[in-house]
């Protein structure tokens, strides 16, 4: 008898997929309508008396007002840190300052939701991901480095290390709470005060980090937050008291600091862009590799300076991963970011919508295949669909320029060799992945890709221990671990 000839299966993912709304709570979170700057353990209104909106972009509703800090409001941020730094911060027994940061983490704790809900209202990440990632994690963050605190000894065997005085800090909209936490945990736990300052669109988290810092009884002044543009960012960076800089954020800015803190006394740490590589082989597991590749770009709406956004497939599986990541986009659910369905929450803001537009017209322009799913997206607010562009070269702008959005390029090889020349051939040097069942493998294409963090069959995890931070254009030094308390002081050779 004949064999009959097997039909492959396909899945309709458009039948009837609907869930039903799941909202997250906001009753239990406590948002001002005005908020000042945090400065010497008080809030302060600004000196020039001017505020700025700070809106939802799920629904372009203000949420709150907030104080745009002057040159003269940084001035009196950074005395109040000097303040404290000569007078209390590096007096005070070290397992002293440690208590205080586990108290930190441990109001962060306590107050969970409350931060997760405000950083998907401000910021417009899905809540599953504040909630489970950011959220957790800034409290990771403070747990970690409060153990530091009474050991920095052993940080430098056999040398003395001591603070470094003064750290000003500015961090970027995309992980605002986690931001803020990568940056005052271990400033505080080397024994340096801090002036830290928020992006202009999403403040909210660390005006509430604030609230908790003061009801944490840490010392006025140890711990300042300014609000305002990059005007406020520039004032904190030129001002002389300032014995660090640590940023996070675009390259372009990072460049600006360097040059502006060149030839003076500052020491820096930079963590700028990226473009990673995520490299699937053909002998990887197929299934597991489309989920790491929708977590590498999709995860934070594709803001993520070590995002996935390149994606190199073996000859051989283009075509079932290209079709098996279609599939899988079609499952994804862009909308409110307070919806515990939600996948893909709010872009930003307007300003970074329009970017990712334009970017998508440039690679439409430059011959590559744009596929977008299907799904609906909210008409209220500024959301982008999942987005992959196929017929890409390596000079395509799409695939050599950070878009901090969405979207995925796709390229295909067939050597490691290859892989290996086109994942290195790009300015950025932050992070990437591999995708593969032989260990082997794994181990020569990690050491010879020139990133300063790489995942193996797996993407985008995060711990406290493990150092994070770039090569190339991508900045100079290094966040998390021993690694990065290490810049916030100075080792003294005995
Ligand atoms: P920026 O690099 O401008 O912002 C990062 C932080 O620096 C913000 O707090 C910003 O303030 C502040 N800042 C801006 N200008 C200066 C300055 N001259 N001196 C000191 N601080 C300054 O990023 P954008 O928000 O403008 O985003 C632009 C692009 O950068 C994005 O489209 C994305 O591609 C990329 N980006 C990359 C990030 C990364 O981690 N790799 C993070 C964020 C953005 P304010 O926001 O108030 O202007």
């Amino acid at each position: 008898m004949a064999k009959k000839k097997s039909k492959e299966v396909k899945v309709n993912f458009k039948t009837s997929w609907e869930y039903a709304p799941a909202p997250e709570s906001k009753d239990h979170i406590r948002l001002k309508e005005k908020y000042d700057l945090f400065i010497n353990g008080r809030f302060t209104a600004p000196l020039a008396g001017k505020y700025f909106d700070t809106i939802n972009p799920a629904t372009e509703k203000t949420l709150a007002q907030v104080a745009d800090a002057s040159e003269a409001d940084v001035n009196l941020a950074v005395s109040a840190a000097r303040d404290a730094y000569e007078k209390v911060w590096s007096k005070m027994p070290a397992k002293e300052r440690g208590k205080y940061i586990y108290r930190i983490a441990r109001a962060i704790q306590e107050r969970a939701r409350e931060f997760a809900v405000i950083e998907s209202m401000d910021g417009g990440k899905p809540i599953r991901e504040s909630r489970d990632v950011d959220v957790p994690l800034a409290a990771a963050h403070f747990f970690y480095y409060a153990g530091w605190a009474d050991k920095m000894e052993y940080a430098a065997p056999g040398k003395k290390v001591r603070p470094l005085g003064v750290a000003g800090q500015i961090i970027p909209w995309n992980f605002p709470m986690l931001m803020a936490a990568w940056k005052i945990a271990p400033a505080l736990a080397a024994g340096n005060t801090v002036v830290l300052k928020p992006a202009e669109t999403t403040p909210l988290t660390a005006l509430k980090l604030a609230e908790v810092i003061q009801e944490s009884g840490l010392p006025d002044g140890v711990v300042n937050i300014i609000t305002g543009a990059g005007t406020t960012g520039a004032a904190l960076v030129n001002h002389p008291d300032i014995n660090k800089i640590a940023f996070t954020g675009s390259t372009e800015v990072g460049k600006v600091i360097q040059r502006a803190i060149a030839g003076t006394h500052k020491k820096y740490t930079l963590e700028l862009g990226g473009k990673a590589a995520n490299i699937i082989f053909e002998d990887a597991a197929i299934d597991q590799a489309v989920e790491g590749i929708v977590n590498g770009i999709f995860f934070n709406q594709g803001h993520v300076c070590c995002a996935g956004s390149r994606l190199f497939v073996q000859e051989s599986v283009a075509d079932i991963v290209v079709r098996k990541l279609k599939d899988r986009m079609e499952t994804l659910i862009v909308g409110d970011p307070l919806d515990k369905n939600t996948d893909i929450g709010a872009i930003n803001s307007k300003e970074q919508l329009n970017k990712i537009r334009q970017y998508i017209k440039i690679g439409i322009n430059e011959g590559g295949e744009c596929y977008e799913s299907s799904c609906s997206i909210p008409s209220k607010g500024f959301f982008h669909r999942p987005t992959l562009f196929t017929n890409v070269a390596q000079s395509s702008r799409i695939v050599q320029e950070e878009i901090f959005g969405p979207v995925l390029a796709i390229q295909t090889f067939r050597t490691v060799e290859e892989v290996i020349e086109k994942a290195n051939n790009i300015p950025y040097g932050l992070s990437g992945g591999v995708w593969t069942d032989k260990g082997s493998k794994i181990f020569k294409v990690t050491s010879q890709i020139r990133a300063g963090v790489i995942w193996a069959n797996t993407y985008n995890k995060f711990d406290p221990t493990s150092p994070f931070g770039g090569y190339k254009e991508s900045g100079v030094g290094r966040e998390g671990g021993l690694h990065g308390v290490m810049p916030y002081v100075e080792v003294l050779h005995a």
